[in-house]
């Protein structure tokens, strides 16, 4: 049985109202749709990304209430600018959302160094840095929510992803020590682990038969509306915790 897709945006609810938010990896895939839906919602976007065409052409779509920056999350130079940046232009900062993430598959055998440290200063360095720079802007804010994007390759390995699951795994880590040291100033940190997206890391539109409950995998704004539920007030008693969203496909196997 194919289940039915849900998740789509139907009416403007203003989760978000007076939020300002950032979004790394924001030109395509899931950040760009977490930009619009936050949008949609009320809160001004600070789209980053180092594909600099395609994310301008994201914010010019959103409008007023969005700004694309050159952010290359490996870069604790870019981080700083890109904060400053979002106080400068909309006041304050509320939301981070560390999205940005590259794939870099291969047997264990045949990694290299150079391909392991690429993946981990992307994937893993990366929300490092950006959680580290947003703290004194979130405190000016007077709390804030994180949203780190780990994956279900942070709860299970899979063969060729020796460096994307480790860092999946990591980003799982650093968003519980974060929780611990940041509740003191209201700033919530969680983990969104996603299954099998259609976007670009994993477009697959063919796939529409598999064997677990939701048979499917998710369009990227079912992926968004949890970023949004987390970066908004009514999850507000959650930190520190792994919100996985895979279509049931860690429940098991049918069939
Ligand atoms: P995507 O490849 O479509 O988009 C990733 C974006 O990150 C791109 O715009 C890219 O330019 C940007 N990026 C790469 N390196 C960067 C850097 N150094 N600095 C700034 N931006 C950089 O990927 P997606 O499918 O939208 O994935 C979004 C998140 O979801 C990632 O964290 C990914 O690991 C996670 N995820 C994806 C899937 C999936 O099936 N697509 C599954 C589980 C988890």
């Amino acid at each position: 049985m194919k289940a039915s897709i849900v998740g789509e945006y139907t009416a403007m609810a203003n989760e978000l109202e007076g939020k300002v938010a950032i979004i790394t990896g924001a030109s395509q895939g899931l950040g760009a749709e977490t930009a619009r839906l936050f949008a949609r919602e009320g809160a001004r976007v600070l789209l980053a990304d180092v594909l600099d065409t395609p994310g301008e052409r994201v914010a010019d779509e959103i409008g007023e209430h969005a700004l694309y920056v050159h952010l290359d999350v490996t870069r604790e130079e870019d981080w700083l600018a890109a904060i400053a940046r979002a106080e400068h232009e909309f006041g304050r900062l509320d939301i981070l959302v560390n999205n940005a993430a590259i794939l870099g598959l291969g047997l264990l055998e045949d990694t290299s160094l150079e391909d392991y440290d690429q993946v981990i200063r992307v994937n893993q360095v990366g929300p490092f840095l950006g959680m580290k720079c947003a703290i004194p802007a979130m405190r000016r804010a007077g709390g804030g929510s994180i949203v780190n994007i780990s994956s279900v390759a942070g709860l299970h390995g899979y063969e060729t992803g020796v460096c994307y699951t480790s860092s999946k795994f990591a980003v799982r880590g650093m968003t519980k020590v974060a929780a611990l040291e940041l509740g003191q100033y209201d700033i919530r940190v969680n983990a969104v682990l996603p299954g099998a997206m259609q976007t670009g890391m994993a477009a697959d539109d063919d796939i529409t038969e598999l064997p677990f409950p939701l048979g499917r995998i998710s369009k990227p704004l079912e992926v968004a509306n949890l970023i949004l539920w987390l970066g908004s007030q009514k999850s507000s008693y959650c930190t520190g915790a792994d919100f996985l969203i895979d279509g049931g496909a860690l429940a098991g196997l049918i069939g």
